[in-house]
């Protein structure tokens, strides 16, 4: 046996290493009372340590859960620390979801505390009495914005426990495969399931996930996460961020281009994390009054597709640079980045976009393959395509209460994507396997054919589905959603792919619409679609 020392991963050592050496860092918070709050690491990890203690007064035991309904601000990250760091589960709830689906998951998780952003109340107010496991629902404001009225039974104030609370805690240590947070898929079919993350994979994940390589998080960056904390614990960065002492700024709800370009130029903002959908919203806010960023200078997409035309608009016009993430809920979530090799460094601008525009390489934790039905490995020739399985220390082993049974096939965890590998290792998604167009036997690809519609000056957002077909089973259907004041036909739209796809890849068919359906996790939400347009008559 090697003789260095054995220490367990424990998510409280982060908390604990930042307070200790990067205690100055700045956390700054967009709150949703509207004003923005400021302290520091250290002052954060003396709260925790108070909302330790007040866990324990409320009776919470090791590995009980601890439900929260929040947006990214500082008391959700105390209580990241303060949940996980005294050995009970933090239960991210993802507000987007219907109630519900909401009560169904807090009592899965059997949630003991419940706690949430004044945003919320309404919310909270509608699932209490279908939530018997919660023993009291915590308002994370203080006493003045406690409501005067409310059908909440016991409803405790934030605040006010933490005042009453000690700051003499002392971070417990225990086994690093112990559970620390739990997130639920966002369940577009079926139930919503689990994914149950220990402190050992959290901390391999965070270190892991700061790597150059991946997102290169350090002490000189001012990291705002867009990404949400409620889900997939916003891409790690709470625990990325402060294990490399960077400044964190936490947006809160306010997610809107002109909220977000504000918040970026006050706090010098360097990087940030979130999906397409909400980049959308920023570069257009940004482009279409005349603004350029003068911090902001790198970002990761991820999520869903990045569309090139969006990662070209910030290269070329924003002077940002965007690494394109992949991963998944039950992988903690990082499994690939982009980036380019040395070898790629004299290639010509447009090459390079084309390797920048794919999903990109595993990081060190994570092990992928493209296997067919049959689960045999298929070549890595940047051509064939086939089913995506991984494995890794933070990718799912099971869900939560053996939801779904036996997962995984032969150790692989089946990811549900279908992608292609290339000779370099990167990775590049063609679908989800349950978007997949099957076009006479054969596979079409929508994310090629959204990519393309959605570098048309005239195209906002773009989703492509199969739809019925008497000859070929399923034909793709483009659904579109234009820029505000740009008008573009059917037939413009159809010409703008020549000889930019195989004939048989040609959607069949454009239809027009003011709005795509939004999941839970900002990601189109393609089986409404294909619901909406099951009778779509193709010409
Ligand atoms: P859910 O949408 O159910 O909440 P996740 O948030 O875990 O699930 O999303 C995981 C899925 O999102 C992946 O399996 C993949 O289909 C898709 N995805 C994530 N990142 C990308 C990306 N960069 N390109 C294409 N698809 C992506």
């Amino acid at each position: 046996m090697g003789g260095m020392m054995d220490q367990p991963l424990l998510i409280s050592n982060i908390i604990r290493f930042a307070a200790r050496h990067y205690g100055g860092s700045e956390i700054v918070s967009r709150r949703v009372e509207g004003d923005v709050h400021r302290y520091t690491v250290r002052d954060c990890e003396a709260r925790a340590r108070r909302l330790a203690n007040v866990l324990g007064a409320q009776g919470i035991a090791p590995s009980q859960r601890v439900a929260t309904l929040a947006w990214n601000g500082y008391r959700h990250l105390e209580l990241y620390y303060a949940v996980s760091g005294s050995g009970a589960v933090l239960h991210t709830i993802n507000p987007r979801l219907h109630a519900d689906q909401i009560a169904y998951i807090v009592n899965h998780a059997e949630d003991q505390l419940l706690f949430f952003d004044l945003t919320f109340l309404p919310l909270v107010e509608a699932i209490a009495p279908h939530c018997p496991t919660v023993k009291a629902f915590v308002l994370m404001s203080d006493r003045a914005r406690m409501p005067a009225q409310t059908s909440i039974a016991n409803l405790l104030c934030y605040e006010d426990l933490l005042d009453a609370a000690s700051a003499d805690y002392a971070w417990p240590e225990f086994d690093e495969r112990a559970a620390a947070a739990l997130c639920y898929t966002s369940g577009t079919t079926g139930n919503p399931k689990g994914a149950l993350y220990s402190h050992r994979s959290t901390v391999l994940h965070a270190y892991a996930s700061a790597m150059p390589n991946v997102l290169n998080v350090g002490a000189a960056d001012v990291v705002s996460p867009i990404v949400p904390m409620f889900h997939v614990n916003a891409w790690g960065l709470p625990y990325s961020a402060l294990l490399s002492g960077a400044k964190l700024v936490l947006p809160g709800p306010a997610l809107d281009g002109k909220s977000l370009y504000a918040l970026f130029e006050a706090e010098r903002v360097t990087f940030s994390a979130g999906v397409p959908t909400v980049w959308l919203g920023l570069v257009n806010y940004v482009l279409q009054n005349g603004l350029a960023f003068s911090t902001f200078r790198r970002t990761v997409v991820g999520g869903a597709a990045c569309p090139p035309a969006l990662m070209d608009t910030l290269i070329d016009r924003l002077h940002v640079q965007v690494i394109h993430g992949w991963g998944m809920t039950e992988m903690s979530p990082l499994g690939t980045t982009g980036g380019l090799l040395v070898k790629h460094l004299d290639l010509p601008v447009a090459d390079q976009r084309a390797i920048l525009q794919k999903q990109g390489h595993a990081i060190f934790g994570v092990d992928m393959k493209i296997v067919d039905d049959d689960g045999h490995e298929l070549p890595w020739d940047g051509h064939t395509f086939g089913h995506l399985i991984v494995k890794g220390p933070w990718i799912v082993a099971h869900y939560f209460r053996g939801e779904g049974g036996d997962v995984l096939r032969d150790g692989w965890f089946p990811t549900g994507d279908v992608a292609t590998i290339d000779p370099d290792g990167f990775m590049q998604i063609t679908d989800r396997s349950k978007d997949v167009i099957k076009s006479g036997g054969e596979w079409i690809g929508s994310i090629d054919i959204e990519n393309i519609a959605m570098a048309h000056p005239a195209v906002l957002q773009a989703a492509c589905i199969g739809v019925r077909h008497p000859k070929w089973d399923e034909r793709p259907l483009l659904v579109v959603v234009p820029r505000p004041g740009a008008t573009v036909t059917r037939d413009e739209m159809l010409r703008f792919f020549d000889g930019k796809v195989a004939k048989f890849w040609m959607p069949d068919d454009v239809v027009f619409v003011d709005a795509l359906p939004m999941g839970a996790t900002g990601k189109i939400l393609k089986n409404r679609l294909r619901e909406q347009f099951r009778d779509h008559r193709l010409p």
